[in-house]
């Protein structure tokens, strides 16, 4: 039975995944810095399906969860927020770019990290980024500066996580799930969870393990 962690799981995106994990039988362990939302997801997923505590931002917290897993093959770097007053790339305050970085791209560097010695034993380890089109250099928008520029370094990260285990035989990706309706996309987003889900899905459980360092929309190579 494979075993894939998500964090940020408790709604949205990175509760679709693990839903549609656990119904292909995997062992999902669903993670989230709020436990009674938390706990509440998992068992309503049902299956296999088990909370995980832990807050990206906290190197305490990712420890003590790392102590709580035994074996993993798949971390979804799911969890995201997009800062308070991040308007205007002239305005916007470095505590709220600070506040972006920590969750958006340290977060899932310091959870792969502290995940790595737990997916070096897998037999087809991977991890996969939830970035964002926002933060495509050629193509960025200027919506929200402090959060696209954080999922540019997320992207750094994807890279380098690559780069660095290609030898490894651990895939490492990054993908845009589109703008979807969710609570940070909104009600009036094109897509559907299953459709922001889909891409997410696929690499977790069927692309070939070869295809790594590569930033994916639907399925497809897309610009960094
Ligand atoms: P949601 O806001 O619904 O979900 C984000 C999740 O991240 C929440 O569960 C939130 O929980 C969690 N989270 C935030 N900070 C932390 C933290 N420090 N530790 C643990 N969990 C945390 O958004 P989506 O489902 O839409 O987003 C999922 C991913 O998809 C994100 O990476 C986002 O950037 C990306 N994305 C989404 C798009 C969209 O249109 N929806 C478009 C492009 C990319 P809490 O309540 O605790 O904050």
């Amino acid at each position: 039975m494979r075993t894939a962690l998500i964090t940020g799981a408790y709604r949205g995106i990175g509760f679709e995944v693990a839903k549609q994990l656990a119904a292909r039988d995997w062992r999902v362990l669903l993670s989230a810095r709020k436990r009674t939302a938390g706990e509440k997801a998992a068992k309503a997923i049902g299956g296999n399906t088990t909370f995980v505590e832990m807050d990206v931002t906290d190197p305490q917290s990712i420890a003590a969860a790392v102590r709580l897993v035994d074996s993993l093959d798949v971390l979804v770097n799911n969890a995201a927020i997009i800062p308070e007053g991040d308007e205007d790339v002239l305005q916007v305050t470095g505590d709220a770019v600070l506040q972006a970085f920590t969750t958006n791209a340290l977060g899932a560097w310091r959870v792969a990290q502290a995940f790595y010695p737990l997916l070096a034993k897998s037999k087809a380890p991977r991890i996969i980024n939830v970035s964002s089109g926002a933060g495509q250099l050629g193509d960025s928008g200027t919506w929200a500066p402090a959060y696209s520029i954080s999922k540019t370094a997320l992207n750094g990260v994807t890279a380098q996580l690559a780069a660095a285990l290609r030898d490894k035989n651990v895939a490492v990706n990054s993908v845009c799930p589109g703008w979807v309706r969710t609570e940070m996309g909104g009600p009036d987003a094109l897509r559907s969870v299953e459709e922001g889900a889909d891409t997410i899905i696929w690499l977790a459980t069927e692309a070939p393990q070869e295809l790594t360092g590569k930033f994916l929309r639907d399925r497809k190579e897309i610009p960094w």
